[in-house]
C-alpha cells in the first residue's frame, strides 16, 4: 500500500487511489487511465478540481433526470431536512413516503398499489425475488421456487440479484455462490435473420420460454426481465411485443412477471414506464436509479394488492420481514417527489420526444458510417455497435474511447463495443449535437 505521508501536497486523485477502492473497476488500470475528481456540478456538466467542464452524457451511471445541483431538487430535500432528515419505517411512516407511494400507484393506475422500500437498486430486485418466492410458500405450493431470467440480463450484483444476471464478467467468479435459474434467449432485435424483424425476434424468444413454462411451470416462482433495453447488456434493446407474449405466458402457468424498471423507469424509453409501451403491468416492478433523480440511493419494488394480501395475517412470519436500515429514507423521497413534480410541472414526457428526436438527429452521423452497425434508439438511450473487425484491440476499446471522449469534453463509458448515450432530460439542442460530434471525434481518433 501506498503511505501518503502529506495530503495537502497530493493530488485528491492519488489519495483516492490509495484509500477508496473503486467500483467496477480493475484499480491498476488506474496507472494509465485517469481518475477524475469532480468537485462540483451543474445542470449536465460536471467540473473537476482545475475547472475543466465535461458533459455528463451517462447521467452518472443512468441515475441523473434533471442535472447536477437542481435548484428545485435541491429546495426540496433543504426543506425536508429542516422537519426530519430519517425515521425508521417500522412502526413509524412520514409524510414524504406517503406522498410518493400515493403517486406511484397512481402512475400505475393502481395496479401496482403497493410499493416496499430498500436503497439501492440490487435490493430492490431481491425484494421481489423473496415476495414471488414466499408468495409460493404462503399459497402452498413451495416446489414453485425458480427463477427464468434472460441471457444477457442485469439486475444488479448481490447474490440473489446477480443470480438472475446474465453478464458473464460481473458473474464468473461468484458462481459456486450462486442459485441454480433458467436462462432463456434474449429477444434482442440485433438477432433478426435475414428477412426477420423485431416483433420476429420477440416471437421466436416467447415461444421457447413457453417450452420452458410448458414443462417447467410447477417449479417457477418469476420470471424477470429488463423491458425493452438490456442496459448493462450492450443496450439491447426489443420489441414490446415480447412483454406482452410473456406477460399471457405467466398468466396461462401462474409464474409471476418481475419488470425491473431500475434503468428504463423514470421517462427514460420514452414513456414513464417501459411496459408502458406493451400496455402490460407486471406482478412486481423495480425502480431506483432516476427516481431520486440521481440525488440520493432510493429503491423501490412495486406489487400488486393480491401479492399484498396473500402476505395479510395474523401470523407474524407471515408477513414480509424484509428490511433495510435506511427503508424509504425521507430526504430521498423527497427529492423523487421533486423529480415526479418536474415531470409534471414540465411536462417532461412530452418535451422528452424532442429532445429525443434532438438525439437522433445527433447522431446522425453514425447510421452511415460504415464501420457502425446496429444503430438503435428508444426514448433517450441512443446505442450503436462498432464492428469488431474494426477495432485493434476489444479489450481496450472502452477504456480508450472513455479517455479520448474524455479529451473532447464529454463523459461517455462504451460498454464492449457499444457506444451509448442516456443524457439528463434538460440537454438543449444544442448541447445534444454537441455531444454527438464530440463523440465522433473522439471515436475517428480511436479507430485512426
Ligand atoms: C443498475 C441496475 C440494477 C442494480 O442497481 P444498483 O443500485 O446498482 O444495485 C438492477 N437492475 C438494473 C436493470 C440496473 O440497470
Amino acid at each position: 500500500m501506498k503511505v501518503i505521508s502529506d495530503l495537502n501536497q497530493t493530488p485528491l486523485v492519488d489519495r483516492s487511489l490509495a484509500a477508496v477502492w473503486h467500483p467496477c473497476t480493475q484499480m491498476k488500470h488506474h496507472e494509465s487511465l485517469p481518475l477524475i475528481a469532480i468537485t462540483r456540478g451543474k445542470g449536465p456538466w460536471l467540473y473537476d478540481e482545475q475547472g475543466n467542464a465535461l458533459l455528463d452524457c451517462i447521467s452518472s451511471w443512468w441515475t441523473n433526470l434533471f442535472g447536477h445541483s437542481n435548484p428545485r431538487i435541491n429546495q426540496a430535500i433543504h426543506v425536508q431536512l429542516e422537519k426530519i432528515e430519517h425515521v425508521m419505517l417500522a412502526g413509524f411512516t412520514h409524510p414524504p413516503v406517503v406522498e410518493l407511494s400515493e403517486k406511484l400507484s397512481a402512475l400505475t393506475g393502481g395496479n401496482l398499489g403497493h410499493v416496499f422500500y430498500a436503497s439501492d437498486g440490487a435490493s430492490a430486485v431481491e425484494i421481489a425475488l423473496k415476495m414471488s418466492h414466499h408468495f409460493w410458500q404462503l399459497q402452498n405450493k413451495p416446489a414453485k421456487r425458480k427463477f427464468v431470467c434472460l441471457e444477457n440480463g442485469y439486475h444488479g450484483e448481490t447474490l440473489g440479484a446477480l443470480a438472475v444476471t446474465d453478464v458473464a464478467i460481473f458473474r464468473e467468479a461468484y458462481g459456486s455462490l450462486l442459485q441454480d435459474v433458467f436462462t432463456v434467449s434474449s429477444p434482442d432485435a440485433r438477432k433478426a435473420l435475414a428477412g426477420e424483424n423485431a416483433q420476429d425476434v420477440a416471437k421466436r424468444a416467447a415461444h421457447e420460454l413457453e417450452q420452458l413454462f410448458e414443462r417447467e411451470h410447477q417449479h417457477i416462482a418469476a420470471m424477470i426481465v429488463e423491458p425493452l433495453v438490456q442496459c448493462a447488456g450492450q443496450m439491447a434493446m426489443y420489441s414490446p411485443e415480447y412483454l406482452r407474449l410473456i406477460r399471457a405466458l405467466c398468466d396461462r402457468y401462474d409464474i409471476h412477471l418481475i419488470a425491473d424498471e431500475i434503468a428504463v423507469g423514470c421517462g427514460r424509453s420514452g414513456k414513464f414506464f417501459a411496459c408502458e409501451h406493451a400496455g402490460i403491468w407486471p406482478d412486481f416492478l423495480t425502480l431506483s436509479k432516476g427516481i431520486s433523480g440521481g440525488y440520493l440511493p432510493l429503491s423501490l419494488s412495486m406489487t400488486t394488492d393480491k401479492i399484498y394480501q396473500a402476505f395479510y395475517s395474523d401470523q407474524t412470519k407471515q408477513g414480509f420481514l424484509h428490511s433495510h436500515s435506511y427503508t424509504g429514507n425521507p430526504l430521498a423521497c423527497a427529492a423523487a417527489l421533486a423529480c415526479l413534480e418536474i415531470f409534471e410541472a414540465d411536462r417532461v414526457l412530452e418535451k422528452n420526444l424532442e429532445r429525443a428526436n434532438d438525439l437522433a438527429k445527433a447522431f446522425a452521423w453514425a447510421k452511415n458510417d460504415s464501420r457502425i452497425e446496429s444503430w438503435r434508439q428508444q426514448g433517450m438511450i441512443l446505442a450503436f455497435d462498432v464492428k469488431h473487425s474494426n477495432l485493434k484491440n476489444a479489450n481496450i476499446f472502452p477504456r480508450e474511447m472513455f479517455s479520448a471522449s474524455l479529451k473532447e469534453g464529454v463523459l461517455i463509458r462504451p460498454i464492449g463495443n457499444t457506444i451509448y448515450v442516456m443524457p439528463p432530460y434538460i440537454l438543449s439542442t444544442e448541447e445534444t449535437l454537441q455531444m454527438g460530434d464530440a463523440v465522433q471525434r473522439a471515436l475517428e481518433q480511436v479507430l485512426a
